[in-house]
């Protein structure tokens, strides 16, 4: 065994839906612009040649449910509701029958972001890591899985602001559907067991502060919140 200078860092376990066990969190990629919509707001299109990504680290997640501070270093802090898979094998340059068996189940997710470190990124052609590898900046639901979600087709996506909705969608309106998604990304990284994406927001980000209390959901997975308490 391996003696360690100090305890390495935890793994983030996120519980699963009629098991006792947790799905241990290894990496989490972020698919880019992925409702028309969204894209459009933030002054882009979407890419129908292949969808793009970014990454947060995994000690980035974070239970819903929580409570934190607002985070340092932004004056517009965003939420972006989305949906968020759990790949559950191993694979690689993955067919699109492999894609979609290796998705293990579905939750309900927060890519929280500093809008404007993510636009100093974007004007001045720099990585997008202050925007978007925020501390507790990936908020995730108990995982369902696959085959008590079923088809990811119209179920409705949404999220409240203190009770006001701010953003209502279908997953109808993804652009890049999961197994798609798995069969791209797995041209570039060994999926496996652990990997969680999220799959891109729908319209109406906007900024939050200290106090507020995000609440969200899609239909037939568990509901997300997420409340800011005053900057450390
Ligand atoms: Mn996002």
């Amino acid at each position: 065994m391996t003696q360690y200078l100090f305890d390495p860092a935890p793994v983030f376990g996120l519980p699963v839906n009629g098991e006792t066990a947790a799905y241990p969190v290894n990496r989490v990629f972020c698919v880019g612009r992925n409702y028309v919509a969204h894209a459009a707001e933030m002054g882009g299109e979407v890419d129908r040649e292949a969808p793009w990504y970014f990454t947060k680290a995994a000690r980035h997640a974070l239970a819903s449910g929580s409570t934190v501070p607002f985070p340092p270093g932004t004056e517009n802090f965003h939420y972006e509701m989305e949906l968020g898979f759990a790949i559950g094998k191993p694979v690689f340059r993955a067919s699109t029958a492999e894609a979609a068996d290796a998705i293990y189940g579905y939750c309900s997710g927060l890519d929280m972001t500093r809008r404007d470190r993510q636009q100093d990124g974007k004007d001045n052609r720099r990585p997008w890591d202050l925007g978007k590898d925020v501390e507790n900046s990936a908020v995730l639901s108990p995982l369902t899985k696959a085959a008590d979600f079923g088809e990811v087709a119209d179920q409705r996506i949404h999220l409240e602001v203190n009770g006001e909705t701010r953003q209502d969608a279908t997953l109808r309106e993804m652009v890049w559907s999961c197994p798609e998604i798995v069969e791209h990304l797995s041209r570039f990284y060994h999926l496996q067991p652990g990997d969680l994406i999220l799959t891109g927001t729908p319209a109406g980000v906007g900024p939050v502060k200290p106090g507020d209390k995000i609440t969200g959901g899609i239909d037939g997975l568990d509901p997300i919140a997420l409340t800011l308490s005053d900057p450390e």
